[in-house]
């Protein structure tokens, strides 16, 4: 029998009393993004004192919008950088123990056309399972035309030879930054959503803390720190900079930007498209990307493009090229070919891809996926690039950083390899697959908990109850109808009409919880841009 701990509250007028509190923490993290709440994990667990904010909601940026893919890195294989395969695959196992009901096994296959690709893709792939060795989920196979057509049955057969078959993993990443977010609180962290970082603090010259608004009251909170860690992914610059000019690393002042965003678009279609619990890579399309299709919570996740962009944008939108592409290339693959009006949402995330100084970031592909530590004259840490999958591993490594330059003490690493975040207990139990549609797995084993609330099974749309909305506004640190069908039940990002349609009455709960405006109609604006309704053109 597992124990589970009782869910914390996230009463926000409670975590705002304690923010501003005069306490001296010993690590300030900017930026609740898998980044971010993994150092503040770590950190936690190791005893600190730490505070995390988020001008938004946690893992409203790019967290939330990846490919879901908790994987080794075969296209970095292909580019022959072993270590980073390495340690991400070994990453990929803890993930997937130490969450089980968020993440899981998934089997991919690679159609092949010509006579070459699969002793070639065959071979690499083999290297990988080696790579992971222990690590490894399934071997990889090599696969007769037949037996390709019966793991993917919608894929066309036209000139197919064959496909080779191999393992990673895949997982629910908002979902997943709550429960980092929730774990990280257990351990004794404060985490606050919708408070900005302003500014930062110094004293003789050193970074010393942060000036922090929260977003909803327009309140200005002061937080001390001995080490502030800058984790805001596509945007660590703005505080770089600021710190730049306050203390000036360079003989001209100016701080040049690191992050070369490059958007990464994600489109969703009905099941029946794949029809398989097994995902389609190709890993050459004919202008030479990578396209998956992945079936993920009772849908399919078609994607993604890798174009680079000049601004910042909280929400950005598509290019009509991407769009066109993501469909074009799925037409070549799939037996039925999805069309616009099959599309159930849109969404787009930028990857913060780290360029040198003399780099403008053009050529994306070629820009650095690792992820970058850097420290200021000051002593503000910001770390930025990488992937989610490594999360836990990065965080590892900030906080080696930050006890190398003696802003907080040296102490032991690992501390999280094995830990089970919320809704696991221990021992770790509950192994259910997220092929299915969101519902009661989602929230692992806390589903009893969430079976005591009022309205527990009172069910707004298959899968999202009343009780479960309460839930996300009493512990799960929402406020608006976007945290809530966005993040926790992932409706927005599955069938944005649906999730359009739910607004005003998971609004309704919000506010009867929270008392704040769950801006239900920027909600609804929002839901139209994933469903491409902005642009009659595109
Ligand atoms: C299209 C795409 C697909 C991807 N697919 C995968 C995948 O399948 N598997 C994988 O492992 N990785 C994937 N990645 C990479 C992964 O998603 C990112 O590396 C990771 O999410 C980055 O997290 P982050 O915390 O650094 O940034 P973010 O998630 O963007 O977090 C930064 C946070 O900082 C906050 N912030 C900004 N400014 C301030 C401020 N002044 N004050 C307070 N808060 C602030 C923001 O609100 C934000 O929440 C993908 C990325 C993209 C773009």
């Amino acid at each position: 029998m597992s124990t589970l701990p009782q869910p914390l509250s996230t009463d926000r007028s409670e975590l705002l009393r304690r923010l501003a509190e005069p306490v001296q923490y010993d690590i300030a993290i900017v930026g609740g993004g898998a980044t971010g709440l993994g150092v503040a994990l770590d950190a936690a667990v190791r005893g600190l004192r730490v505070v995390l904010i988020d001008s938004h909601d946690f893992a409203e940026g790019t967290s939330s919008r990846s490919t879901k893919l908790v994987h080794g890195g075969v296209r970095y294989l292909a580019q022959g950088n072993i270590a980073l395969v390495r340690e991400a695959l070994h990453e990929r196992t803890l993930l997937l123990q130490n969450a089980p009901y968020l993440a899981q096994p998934l089997p991919f296959v690679m159609p092949t056309y010509h006579w070459w690709e699969k002793p070639f893709y065959g071979a690499g792939l083999k290297m990988y399972d080696l790579l992971a060795g222990r690590a490894g989920l399934g071997s990889t196979q090599l696969l007769s035309r037949e037996q390709t057509l019966e793991q993917l049955p919608t894929l066309l057969s036209l000139g197919l030879k064959g496909g080779v078959k191999y393992w990673d993993g895949q997982f629910n990443d908002a979902r997943l930054a709550l429960v980092l977010a929730r774990t990280a609180a257990l351990q004794g962290a404060l985490l606050v959503n919708y408070c900005r970082a302003t500014e930062l603090a110094y004293e003789n010259s050193k970074v010393a803390g942060l000036v922090c608004e929260d977003q909803l009251t327009g309140q200005t909170l002061h937080v001390r720190a001995r080490c502030v860690v800058n984790a805001t992914g596509v945007w660590v610059d703005e505080l770089r900079q600021k710190d730049g000019a306050a203390v000036p690393g360079r003989s001209d002042g100016v701080t040049p930007a690191i992050v070369a965003p490059s958007q990464g678009v994600h489109m969703v279609v009905n099941r029946e498209f794949l029809d398989s619990n097994v995902a389609l890579m190709v890993p050459k399309t004919a202008d030479g990307r990578v396209l998956f299709a992945v079936p993920w919570l009772g849908k399919v996740i078609l994607g993604t493009t890798d174009t680079p962009r000049h601004d910042l944008a909280r929400e950005p939108l598509p290019f009509a090229e991407e769009i066109d592409f993501i469909l074009r290339e799925s037409a070549r693959y799939l037996r039925r070919a999805p069309l616009r009006s099959d599309v159930k949402s849109v969404w787009v995330g930028l990857r913060p891809l780290v360029k040198t100084t003399k780099d403008e970031g053009n050529n994306t592909k070629a820009l650095s996926r690792e992820h970058t530590i850097l420290v200021s004259r000051s002593g503000l840490v910001t770390v930025t690039g990488g992937k989610w999958t490594t999360y836990r591993a990065m965080a590892e490594d900030v906080l080696a950083k930050c006890a190398q330059v003696n802003l907080i003490p040296a102490s032991r690493s690992g501390v999280t390899k094995n830990l089970c975040l919320m809704g696991v207990g221990e021992p770790p139990a509950l192994i259910r697959p997220i092929f299915e549609a969101p519902g009661w797995h989602s929230y692992g084993l806390e589903q009893d908990f969430i079976r005591s609330l009022p309205g527990a099974t009172d069910e707004m749309c298959p899968g999202l109850t009343e009780g479960m909305v309460r839930f996300a506004a009493r512990y799960e640190y929402a406020v608006t109808a976007e945290d809530v069908l966005a993040r926790r039940a992932r409706l927005l990002f599955l069938d944005a009409r649906l999730a359009s349609d739910l607004a005003a009455s998971v609004g309704k709960i919000l506010q009867e919880e929270t008392g704040y405006d769950p801006q239900i109609d920027d909600f609804k604006i929002l839901a139209d841009q994933y469903l491409l309704k902005y642009d009659k053109n595109l």
